[in-house]
């Protein structure tokens, strides 16, 4: 038996697993006892990995071969990579030649590893000369991201799963760690258990798992968080609880939030949180006056159109009671995916560069120009995951690649992604899963490798790099992502004229001569040029044989940055995964940020940021009375493509259902398991009903993870759509462009099935 160590493929947690193989099949895995994040812990999906890696499972749920559909709606043929990857190289250059290259966009996934997303990034960005690269991690963290750099000064998490143990305060906001984060909410159990006297608040609508533990239960009306984190303050301020001291020499800002705090009475909070008031002096007192207070939070907060608003309300607290740069105390904010942090540190996202620089940023984008050997990266900001579905719709973007992420389940509004997916001229989707929805609407299918087989690495919610290690080979044609990407970025630098050389790295052709190449009569040259077989590749923005060359790449734009990982190396992550930043040099790296309350900023001072309360994109009114929550399961992950595949799994919830509070139920005459239709202004659905009191009333939850095989939906026009994402909202933040996938204005009313 052979023993691979890597990194569980689910969860931001990050746990370690050692997996077990014989005879190039995968036959088990286990914790890996000396992975900080779970020293050897695992939680049921972890635990269950090597069983979605059974050979009956590759055969029935993977794509295994490159797949080319004549027309939409026909069963794909098979075809061999090299006519895959020429016919996507001619469909891109053509549309870019015509359209030029906005017409063509990237959306990717936190699931990706860090090498992937950064020749993605490279692809877009530096080659095609266009910024329409974006990721499923906008739906999940963007928000996190903008609330960190507009009052910390950077997008860096400064705490770690270690604070967990040194917190006397944990409040625990908009996030049920119990299930979406289970290793780490172990932790924080036995430190519970340990020290009973750690005092442990949970704000949510819904009253979770997670709140179980807690000592204090803020059951909050939908999306009020930045008014009771206001409220908070202000009742700190009135009881003297804040440092000022600490204030002045570290913060900026405060008084403009002092002044706009004035109006959060408890009174005034009580009432538009659904709280009570002496439950808001509790928790503001614990929050501010123990002696360490951690805040972790989740999609509550992120998930919403003040996404951004809400982390920065949250931090806002943390500065004025000075809970930040100790041992348990800090704002930390925990990442849903395996790798929604790597994906942000290589700049993968429409709005952002290698190494947490800014696209908007004139210096940072002659800087990432400078590192890849292109003399400018574009300027005009990139369609982020709404916009760019939105704009496929509109006939904007003619071509999609999408990788490892299933849009046509997990984007909000689906009836606009499907008309995205219809109106689009060519939809790449490079998967290793051949059950997803977004498949269907494939006229490419590029088979990749996964978790067990892929190789490079992820970053967990603790800024922790951990590597990913291949235990056995891909079955089938299946390549790595990266190899795809790479493949691919070559045969189309081939159809542009000959690279200039270039300072820095590989040869470069010039972002103008990408953007525009010259088309002579009968389209001999440029984009669109044929294939030229025996043409020499010659130097290349790409020049990269394995996954530790693009990482080493990556990891040379760091040099200088808040993320800086000069002093890693492949060997030095084998032998322990490392927290970042670790600078040339350094023997480890930090677990905790600011302990010398020295900030990221101009003036090294953290940035008080004061935002009004405003209500939900669409409150609940007569027509849709009811407000629509959603959220992730226990035992399942995102749209069950490896997941579904394990009847066990089905253990813990065995179908949809939407849940609403009894005494709604039984106004409306519902009993458990009735069928109703769940309607909003964009869609309906049909499913079971079941009571649960950890509702609201006048509140519904649905779990996300379910698709369109599962639930019966119709919209106005009949199209059928895909689980509770039919009827969710895109309405967005503006700042983070994170959509409201937490609110959503519904009607429930029984249906009358013939
Ligand atoms: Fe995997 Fe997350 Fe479970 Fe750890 S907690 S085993 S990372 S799903």
């Amino acid at each position: 038996m052979r023993e691979t160590r890597s990194t569980c493929a689910y969860c931001g947690v990050g746990c370690g697993v050692i997996i077990e193989s014989r005879g190039g099949q995968v036959t088990g895995v286990r914790g890996d006892p000396d992975h900080p994040a779970n020293f050897g812990r695992l939680c049921t999906k972890g635990s269950t990995l090597h069983l979605t890696a059974a050979p009956a499972i590759t055969r029935q749920a993977r794509l295994l071969q490159p797949m080319r559909r004549e027309h939409r709606g026909e069963k794909p043929r098979p075809v061999s990579w090299d006519q895959a990857l020429d016919f996507a190289t001619e469909t891109f250059a053509q549309v870019i030649r015509d359209h030029g290259p906005d017409s063509v966009g990237f959306y990717v996934s936190g699931q990706l590893l860090t090498e992937d997303y950064y020749v993605f990034n490279k692809l877009a960005k530096g080659l095609i000369g266009t910024n329409n690269i974006d990721t499923n991690s906008r739906l999940c963290m963007s928000s996190a991201v903008a609330g960190y750099k507009l009052t910390l000064g950077a997008d860096a998490p400064p705490s770690c799963y270690e604070d967990v143990d040194h917190a006397s305060c944990l409040f625990i906001a908009g996030s049920n760690a119990a299930w979406a984060h289970p290793v780490l909410f172990r932790r924080v159990e036995e430190a519970k258990a340990r020290r009973p006297d750690m005092k442990v608040i949970v704000c949510d609508p819904r009253r979770t798992d997670t709140a179980e533990l807690a000592d204090l239960v803020l059951p909050l009306q939908p999306g009020t968080d930045v008014m009771l984190f206001n409220g908070l303050l202000h009742i700190m301020l009135w009881e003297g609880w804040t440092r000022p001291d600490w204030i002045s020499r570290h913060t900026t800002g405060f008084d403009e939030l002092k002044a706009l705090v004035r109006e959060c009475t408890p009174e005034v909070v009580a009432q538009v949180c659904g709280l009570a008031k002496e439950d808001l002096f509790t928790a503001a007192k614990w929050f501010a006056t123990s002696e360490a207070t951690l805040s972790l939070y989740c999609q509550g907060l992120n998930q919403s159109t003040s996404g951004t608003a809400k982390n920065a309300a949250l931090i806002n607290l943390h500065l004025a009671t000075g809970q930040i740069g100790r041992p348990g105390a800090g704002p930390f904010s925990l990442t849903g995916q395996p790798n929604a942090m790597g994906g942000r540190e290589v700049g993968g996202l429409a709005n952002l560069l290698s190494a947490h620089r800014d696209l908007a940023n004139p210096q940072h984008r002659a800087e990432v120009a400078a590192l890849w050997g292109v003399p400018s990266v574009p300027e005009k900001p990139g369609k982020t995951a709404v916009e760019m579905f939105q704009a496929a719709a509109d006939g904007e973007i003619r071509a999609l690649w999408i990788a490892c992420t299933n849009p046509a389940q997990s984007m909000p509004d689906q009836a606009t992604v499907r008309r995205a997916l219809q109106r689009a001229e060519f939809v790449v989707v490079q998967e290793a899963f051949a059950t997803t929805a977004t498949c269907e609407w494939a006229d490419l299918l590029l088979p990749a490798t996964t978790w067990g087989e892929k190789d490079g690495t992820v970053t967990n919610s603790e800024r922790r790099i951990s590597r990913v290690r291949p235990a056995v080979r891909a079955p089938g044609e299946a390549r790595h992502d990266w190899a795809i990407v790479v493949d691919f970025a070559r045969r189309l630098e081939a159809r542009v004229p000959p690279p200039q050389p270039s300072p820095r790295g590989g040869g470069s052709n010039t972002v103008d001569d990408v953007a525009l190449p010259p088309s002579p009569p009968g389209g001999g040259s440029g984009w669109g040029h044929a294939p030229d077989p025996n043409a020499a590749r010659g130097p290349t923005l790409f020049p990269y044989p394995t996954p530790e060359s693009i990482w080493l790449e990556h990891r040379d734009s760091t040099r200088g940055r808040d993320l800086d990982i000069t002093g890693l190396t492949y060997p030095l992550l084998e032998q322990s995964p490392q927290q970042w930043p670790f600078p040339a040099g350094a023997s480890q790296g930090k677990p905790r940020l600011y302990e010398d309350a020295v900030f990221p900023t101009p003036d090294g001072k953290a940035r008080f940021v004061a935002t009004k309360y405003k209500p939900v994109a669409e409150p609940r009114e007569s027509r849709y009375p009811f407000s629509l929550t959603t959220g992730r399961l226990r035992d399942q992950w995102h749209g069950m493509s490896r997941t579904g595949t394990l009847p066990r799994l089905f253990g813990h919830v065995a179908e949809p259902s939407v849940q609403m509070h009894p005494q709604d139920m039984e106004r409306r005459q519902l009993k458990d398991g009735d069928l109703v239709h769940l309607t909003s202004k964009r869609g309906s659905i049909v499913v079971p009903v079941q009571a649960s009191s950890d509702i609201g009333l006048s509140q519904a939850f649905m779990a996300m993870h379910w698709g369109e095989e599962f639930l019966s939906g119709c919209s106005s026009t009949g199209t059928r759509l895909a689980g509770v994402n039919a009827i969710t909202t895109s309405a967005y933040c503006p700042q983070s462009k994170q959509p409201e996938l937490k609110h959503a204005a519904v009607k429930i009313i029984k249906a009358e099935l013939g």
